[in-house]
């Protein structure tokens, strides 16, 4: 760092409604990717913090889920709007630290509103069955209830989006709510809190506990946590659920990607092409619904390779900052550094390099790589096999649409898939063939509209629900049923015998 730049500030824990400083004495770096500068420090809880704050949770947790639904539901229409008006201001915020360029970060929070909408309705989504007279005299029904103490861990590429996916449904179902953000980018989620708080949610229904390992293992064994939300790498997800149903937990952890787009000769290449230019590069690349992989079949390849190469020497990579940007900067210089490796191995093991982003040079310090293309991948390449979260694209030639399935098939992540093609019967086949929990006909990037749910198959999602939408409020909320009887001296008599319907 140089002496003009400026002192960095620290990012503190919201505990009971405010901004407090940690106790463990232990911080970690936030950087602005764009300037490499270190912009702000970061407490990192110790076990007992993250004690200290569950503790305090499940005290408030008795009286949030005695709040009215019609409260509940006030409390999210005032967030809405609330999160509508500070768009931009939040959109700055996660450019300054995570990178991406405004328009996307505004992209992001868009997705992440829908989330809120759809809690709003959260006294319609409660709504149990009732059946009268189920026997004589006897009524049944069914309720959900919130769970109590809640937890989510989430990812550094969608700092205000992946907590709103659990956020709203969590908190609209009655539950109390703690949140341990990356490390890497944690300032969305104190933007967040504050505005729950401007909303009218009572002090301590929302905390954010920032931290690494020592703070997740902490929630994942403390015996108040009733249920765990995580997005993030597989190792690690599959780790959370392992750990935390180990102690009794209900999780759903949301791992890595590989998403290939499979291009049949007869799609539209402008259009494949540009989908795939967008889905891959966007973001960085740093998205788990990103394009990583074009599967080109047949004789499309060489008119999709050159569609895509054309389009590329015009994207604009700059600061986030600067609306003229299309892309940022990578989150940091190791991860810059580690996905510039995947180009240099690739050309070593036999790909060609059609578009080199290493060649393309930037001013200042900041984690900076341009976009790349390979083509001619293979699957028995590096960058093929890992999931690389960066802005390289790889082209696999494939000759028939089973060649092609069968390499998504075989993939050991499912989050999303998409084919292109103007065949309606094809495309019917790969939604009914694919091994894929999202599926995009025609369309690069198939995130779930906030009324459906979110989740892959295989190594993308451990746990059995999906996020958000109705998945998330069956995950936050515990059903009972009620078999209900008022006294009737007409039907009253003594019977040992297994209650039965009469
Ligand atoms: P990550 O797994 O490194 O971190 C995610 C969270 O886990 C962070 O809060 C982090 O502090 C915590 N964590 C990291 N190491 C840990 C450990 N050893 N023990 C306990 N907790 C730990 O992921 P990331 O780099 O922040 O995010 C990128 C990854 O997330 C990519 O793999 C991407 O595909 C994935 N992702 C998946 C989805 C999805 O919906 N499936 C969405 C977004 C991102």
């Amino acid at each position: 760092m140089t002496d003009t730049m400026t002192k960095p500030a620290p990012i503190n824990h919201w505990l009971g409604g405010k901004s407090t400083p940690g106790t463990s004495g232990r911080s970690a770096k936030v950087f602005n990717p764009a300037t490499g500068e270190v912009q702000g420090l970061v407490d990192l809880a110790s076990r007992a913090e993250v004690d200290a704050a569950v503790a305090a949770a499940v005290q408030t947790a008795r009286s949030w889920r005695t709040v009215p639904l019609s409260r509940r539901a006030e409390i999210m229409f005032r967030f809405r709007a609330l999160l509508d008006a500070r768009r931009d201001d939040l959109a700055r915020i996660l450019t300054r630290e995570h990178g991406k360029v405004h328009a996307d970060a505004l992209g992001e929070i868009a997705r992440g509103i829908e989330n809120v909408d759809f809690a709003c309705g959260i006294p319609n989504l409660l709504k149990g069955g009732y059946s009268e007279g189920a026997s004589t005299g006897v009524d049944v029904y069914s309720i959900q209830q919130p769970l109590g103490v809640v937890a989510g861990i989430t990812p550094f590429n969608f700092p205000a989006m992946v907590p709103l996916w659990m956020i709203a449904n969590a908190l609209a179902c009655g539950n109390v709510f703690i949140l341990k953000p990356s490390e890497k980018d944690p300032s969305a989620s104190l933007f967040i809190a504050e505005l729950l708080q401007q909303a009218g949610l009572p002090d301590g229904v929302f905390t954010v506990i920032h931290g690494e390992k020592e703070a997740v293992d902490a929630l994942l064994e403390h015996p108040d946590i009733a249920a765990v939300s995580f997005v993030g790498s597989t190792p690690i997800a599959r780790y959370i659920y392992q750990k935390g149903t180990e102690h009794g937990k209900r999780v759903q952890a949301l791992g890595g990607a590989k998403n290939h787009m499979l291009v049949l000769p007869d799609a539209d290449v402008n259009m494949a092409a540009d989908a795939a230019v967008s889905a891959a590069y966007g973001s960085a690349g740093e998205r788990c619904m990103a394009i990583s992989v074009v599967l080109a079949v047949g004789d499309v390849g060489d008119v999709l390779v050159d569609a895509i190469a054309s389009r590329l020497p015009s994207l604009k990579v700059g600061p986030g900052s600067d609306a003229a940007n299309e892309m940022g900067p990578l989150i940091s210089r190791e991860h810059r550094d580690r996905v510039a490796g995947y180009i240099g191995s690739a050309a070593d093991q036999g790909a060609t390099v059609v578009v080199d982003g290493r060649a393309q040079a930037f001013d200042g310090d900041g984690f900076f790589l341009g976009v790349s293309l390979l083509d001619h991948v293979t699957p028995d390449m590096d960058a093929y096999r890992d999931e690389i979260f960066g802005p390289v694209l790889c082209v696999v030639r494939v000759p028939t649409y089973e060649a092609g399935l069968k390499l998504i098939n075989d993939n050991e992540f499912g989050n999303g898939t998409a084919i292109f093609t103007r065949d309606g019967g094809a495309a019917r086949q790969f939604q009914f063939d694919c091994q894929v929990g999202m599926v995009g006909i025609n369309v690069p990037i198939p995130v779930p509209v906030a009324y459906y749910s979110f989740g892959g198959w295989k190594a993308s999602l451990f746990g059995d629900t999906h996020m958000y939408g109705p998945d998330g409020v069956k995950f936050y909320t515990r059903a009972k049923v009620v078999t209900s009887r008022w006294p009737d001296p007409a039907t009253s008599r003594v019977d040992l015998g297994f209650p039965q319907n009469r």
